[in-house]
């Protein structure tokens, strides 16, 4: 078997403070970032996982990608959404409702990405994750992902785990396992008991001799930068240059991913033009 656990509490809460989501999307971001960062713990260390929820529910969708070393990031598409909860549970499946959920595998030295598209099992995340697992990558799964959110809308406890049979597994191993996942506490629950990644493994793995091959940090972590707001800027051509040094004389990039606000100023600007007039090679970097 393979097992994977993570504790995402202060990522997750990083990310509701930068996209300021209301408490069903801070649960539907959540989970699908702390799932990407367990995929992205399953692959070669030269992919990253990127995983997209697409719904007919009111929040529309999910993007989130984690690199193996445990960096993730990802965004909701309509971050103000915020649903009555049902069971007692913050209503995530209604927050995104029928749709697909899109896994892409990319090479980080590029290269053709691996793709593979499920329909969304019950929008919860997990549930959908685990059927992706299984229906594309023939790996019987069992997963469970949690977001706790505090009265004042704060990310209280955040985490989930990943439990594979690999190849040559014992029968039934899984079915028992599945039985303890229905009897053990939410994975928002246990890291609020004060449980670390492997002491939920090792509740979870109950008697089976669980060595722990590794062990990483977490973390918010966006690719963004100075240098490729310059290139996005590039990008869009002397017109539109021209256009923007006209009027409004400065251009404002807010990165969807992690919503840090890039301002490049008219001197930039005016360098920009120059060095577009010098050939235009830097576009394509
Ligand atoms: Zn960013």
């Amino acid at each position: 078997m393979r097992a994977l656990a993570a504790v995402t509490t202060d990522l997750v809460e990083e990310a509701r403070r930068r996209h300021g989501t209301l408490p069903t999307a801070t649960a539907a971001l959540g989970r699908a970032l702390t799932a990407a960062l367990l995929l992205g713990g399953t692959v070669k260390d030269d992919e990253r996982v990127s995983l997209e929820f697409s719904g007919d529910g009111p929040l529309r969708g999910i993007l989130t990608d984690a690199t193996p070393a445990g960096h993730v990031r990802g965004f909701v598409f309509r971050p103000r959404t915020h649903l009555p909860a049902r069971a007692g549970k913050l209503d995530v499946g209604g927050a995104l409702g029928r749709g697909i959920l899109c896994v892409m595998r990319v090479p980080l030295a590029g290269g053709t990405p691996y793709r593979s598209i499920v329909p969304l099992a019950t929008g919860e995340i997990g549930q959908d994750v685990a059927t992706y697992l299984l229906a594309s990558e023939q790996v019987p799964s069992a997963v469970a992902l949690g977001v706790f959110v505090e009265a004042d809308g704060r990310v209280g406890a955040a985490g989930g785990y990943l439990v594979q049979a690999m190849p040559g597994a014992a029968p039934g191993v899984l079915d028992r396992l599945a039985e303890t996942v229905e009897t053990t506490a939410p994975p928002s629950e246990l890291v609020r008991r004060g449980l670390g990644a492997a002491t939920m493994l090792a509740g979870l793995l109950d008697g089976v001799a669980t060595p722990v091959l590794d062990e990483r940090s977490v973390r918010f972590q966006c690719r963004c930068s100075m240098e490729r707001v310059r290139g996005a800027v590039l990008a869009m051509g002397r017109a539109e240059l021209l256009d923007v040094l006209d009027g409004e004389r400065r251009a404002e990039i807010v990165c969807e991913f992690c919503a840090e606000r890039y301002v490049v100023e008219e001197p930039e600007l005016r360098a920009l033009l120059a060095a577009s007039a010098d050939g235009g090679t830097s576009q394509e970097r």
